[in-house]
């Protein structure tokens, strides 16, 4: 039997798997497919992370260093798993590069995908310039200045639309991506830091600021920085002849349809199923759930069993989670392999 556990994905969840292996003495092998480790906070360049307010590549490098300076973890970038042969506690991974390991067990940490707001034209992204995503945001803000890309002017008012590629069953996305309140909250707050003048609106269906979240992100964002939060159905978003965006909407709670300019509007976009899912599904032989993310064996005797023996399946691969959630994910699963690999080889011997 081997003991080597392998891992797949790098982002929060597999890195936090990948440290819980080695500080039992396993060794682990850790395959990316990106050049760069970190996940999403690292690739799409996020700027302080909710809820700590600590700088994603500050919080985010320091989970890395630590797997990358431990000597019982090989890290693999910039491949993939082609094909995985062999059975709980004797699998072979062969690489798209030709190299081949021999693992124990695997753990998936391969996360998601960004909803891509093209799939909602009608919203104006990728027709007007000066509507955005919730990460291009995040990248304004770790640069230091909000601007409109069109002109580079700073914007006088900015409008966010929360729920973009979630909750909506006309692009077949019916999921709360989770964090996208609380993320747009807390942007809100940040314009508001580096341009006091903006005046920023918040579009929301429902306010889901979960947990502890709500008193620091969704109170504090209207009683510190004055962000107006209007509870609306968008329509669409077009241009007005100044070349101001105009937000077309109803406001839901007089029931009143209303049209507001503004120079900057920006999707707060979910979380899709990773777009390999079906691929990964194929290799390792896993299946998915309805939406398309991975699915579950058990949930409550056999946490994190995928539905294939001695495979595991946590974070966000499972659905949208934040990353704490994710840091536990990673945790609970490298105790799961650890442990059944041990059982195995105590039965054995
Ligand atoms: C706009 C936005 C802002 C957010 N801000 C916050 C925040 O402030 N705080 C917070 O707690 N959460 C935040 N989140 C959520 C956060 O991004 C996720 O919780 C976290 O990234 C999930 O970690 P993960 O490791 O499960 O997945 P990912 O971060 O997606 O990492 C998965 C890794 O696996 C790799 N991978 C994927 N497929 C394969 C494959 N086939 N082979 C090999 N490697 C593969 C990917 O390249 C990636 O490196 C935000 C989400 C969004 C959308
Ligand atoms: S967390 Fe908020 S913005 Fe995100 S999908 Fe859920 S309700 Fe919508």
């Amino acid at each position: 039997m081997n003991d080597t556990v392998l891992i797949v994905g790098a982002g929060p969840t597999g890195l936090s798997a990948a440290a819980g292996i080695a500080s039992v003495g396993r060794k682990v092998a850790l395959i990316e497919k990106e050049n760069v480790l970190g996940g999403a906070p690292i690739l799409s360049r996020y700027a302080k992370l909710v809820p700590s307010g600590e700088w994603a590549k500050d919080a985010l490098g320091r989970m890395v260093k630590r797997v990358t300076d431990n000597p019982l973890v090989t890290v693999h970038k910039g491949t993939r798993v082609a094909r995985l042969d062999g059975e709980f506690g004797g699998f072979t991974a062969t690489l798209a590069d030709g190299q081949s390991i021999n693992a124990g067990a695997v753990i998936l940490g391969t996360g998601f995908t960004h909803f891509d707001s093209i799939n909602k034209p009608e919203w104006g992204f990728g027709t007007y310039e000066d509507v955005v995503t919730t990460t291009q945001v995040e990248q304004m803000v770790g640069a230091g200045k909000i601007a409109c890309p069109s002109d580079g002017r700073v914007p006088q008012r900015v409008c966010i639309l929360l729920c973009v590629g979630s909750r909506d069953r006309q692009i077949g996305r019916e999921w709360c991506s989770k964090i996208c309140c609380t993320v747009s909250c807390n942007l809100a707050m940040e314009i508001k830091e580096l341009s006091p003048k903006t005046d920023v609106y918040i579009y929301y269906m429902d306010i889901r600021t979960f947990g502890l979240y709500e008193d620091k992100y969704y109170w504090r964002s209207q009683e510190e920085f004055h962000i107006k939060y209007v509870k609306a159905r968008i329509a669409e978003v077009t241009q007005g002849p100044d070349q101001r965006l105009l937000v077309k909407a109803e406001d839901t709670l007089v029931k009143r349809p209303i049209v507001i300019p503004f120079d900057l509007v920006v999707h707060a976009i979910g979380m899709d199923p990773n777009l390999d899912n079906p691929e990964i599904a194929k290799v390792f032989g896993v299946g998915l759930e309805k939406h398309g993310f991975i699915d579950r064996g058990e949930h409550y005797t056999s946490s994190f069993a995928s539905t294939r023996r001695g495979i595991y399946v946590g974070g966000s691969a499972l659905g949208p989670e934040d990353i704490d959630t994710c840091v536990s994910h990673g945790l609970a699963m490298a105790m799961r392999a650890v442990g059944d690999l041990s059982a195995v080889a105590q039965k054995a011997a």
